[in-house]
């Protein structure tokens, strides 16, 4: 079976909603449609039907368009367990180690709680695409909203333990500003300085920084860096437990 086709659709002002289609059996998954209109007009303009919605958490900037999308289609519904409250008309809910098989091809599911505290994400390795909604984002990752810092510093050891190769396609368009942040705690590092320039240069051509793949964010993504004592160092918090160094990067972050 060949990858799927993964294609990156602006929504808003800095979403990235992402068509997943796989054209042996014609079946199309979103991914986090903050809304409908663009998505619709996407799949329209190639001639794809939408089969499936995949939810990372409950936002509505991940969310909106999902009763539009599901009433015109009939796609299938799958998000969070955990967020069943939260995210309405819900057909498949899954958790931790759960498999989502969208037309043969396999996601695990890993709970990433921080940003949200049912928030999931989705890895399929046959296409080497990890849909990590607000945990991870390129250089950056997701404000910690309800859950603790120790969730969210575990979830970024779970998404760490993905494959090097995976793309990241998180679900904003926020790495320059993370790039910023990265350096003012960072300045030195020398590939971050050249994923900065990369991607300045990148937006400068008006083009979207994602997908990243997941190698090139374990040396210059501070977030992953918590336990790294060159990072503690830099913060003045040598010999401090990573939870700690964690939760004083995204405090300094949440201020930038
Ligand atoms: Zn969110
Ligand atoms: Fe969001």
């Amino acid at each position: 079976m060949a990858p799927f086709e993964i294609l990156l659709v602006p929504a808003m002002s800095d979403n990235y909603v992402y068509l997943a289609h796989d054209s042996d059996s014609g079946v199309t998954a979103v991914v986090d449609p903050s809304e409908a209109a663009p998505v619709e007009a996407a799949l329209d303009a190639r001639g794809w039907t939408l089969t499936h919605i995949l939810n990372t958490h409950h936002h509505h900037d991940h969310t909106g368009g999902n009763e539009r999308l599901a009433k015109r289609f009939g796609a299938t519904l799958i998000g969070p367990k955990s967020e069943v409250a939260r995210i309405a008309n819900m057909n498949i809910t899954v958790g931790e180690g759960d498999t989502v098989d969208v037309a043969g091809h396999k996601a695990v599911v890993y709970e990433t709680p921080g940003h949200t505290l049912g928030h999931i994400a989705f890895w399929f390795a046959d296409s080497d695409a990890l849909f990590c909604g607000d945990t991870l984002f390129a250089l950056g990752c997701g404000r910690v909203f309800e859950g603790t810092m120790e969730q969210m510093w575990n979830s970024m050891l779970k998404l760490r333990s993905v494959p090097p190769t995976a793309r990241v396609f998180c679900g904003h368009e926020y790495t320059l500003a993370n790039a910023r942040f990265a350096l003012s705690i960072d300045p030195d590092n020398v590939r971050l300085q050249a994923r900065t320039r990369e991607f300045e240069e990148m937006r400068g051509r008006g083009e979207p920084t994602i997908p990243t793949v997941l190698v090139d964010e374990l040396d210059t993504n501070p977030f992953f860096r918590a336990d790294d004592p060159a990072l503690a160092a830099a913060i003045g918090m040598t010999g401090a437990d990573p939870v700690a160094v964690f939760a004083e990067v995204r405090s300094r972050k949440d201020k930038f």
